[in-house]
C-alpha cells in the first residue's frame, strides 16, 4: 500500500494535467506567494498532501502557490522539523549580541 501511494504521488507531479493545473493555480494568484505576496519564482503546493487526500490532487482548492521559501518552512513543518520558538530565538538573538558587544 505504502509503495503504491507513493509511485501515484510521483506520477502526479510528472503528468500534464499538473502541468496545467498549475498554471491555473498561480493564475489564480496572481502569480503571488499567498503567504508573503512574493512574485517571481513560485511552486504550487497541496494544501492537504496528496499522500493522504490522493483524490485532491488535481483540485484547485486544494492549491495555493507559494514562493519557495514559504513551501519550505511549510514542508519543514510537515516533516516535523517545526520553527525555533520565538522565545528561544530571542534568547539566541541575545546570545548573539553579548558575544559581538563583547568582542
Ligand atoms: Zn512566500
Amino acid at each position: 500500500m505504502g509503495v503504491g501511494v507513493r509511485k501515484y504521488g510521483a506520477s502526479v507531479y510528472r503528468s500534464q494535467r499538473w502541468a496545467a493545473v498549475r498554471l491555473q493555480a498561480k493564475r489564480r494568484d496572481g502569480f503571488r506567494c499567498v503567504k508573503c505576496g512574493a512574485s517571481g519564482r513560485l511552486e504550487v503546493d497541496h494544501i492537504k498532501s496528496v499522500r493522504k487526500n490522493p483524490e485532491l490532487s488535481f483540485d484547485l482548492s486544494n492549491l495555493q502557490s507559494l514562493c519557495s521559501g514559504c513551501h519550505a518552512r511549510k514542508t519543514a513543518i510537515e516533516v516535523g522539523i517545526a520553527p525555533l520558538d520565538p522565545k528561544r530565538q530571542a534568547w539566541r538573538d541575545l546570545l548573539k549580541q553579548k558575544v559581538t558587544t563583547n568582542a
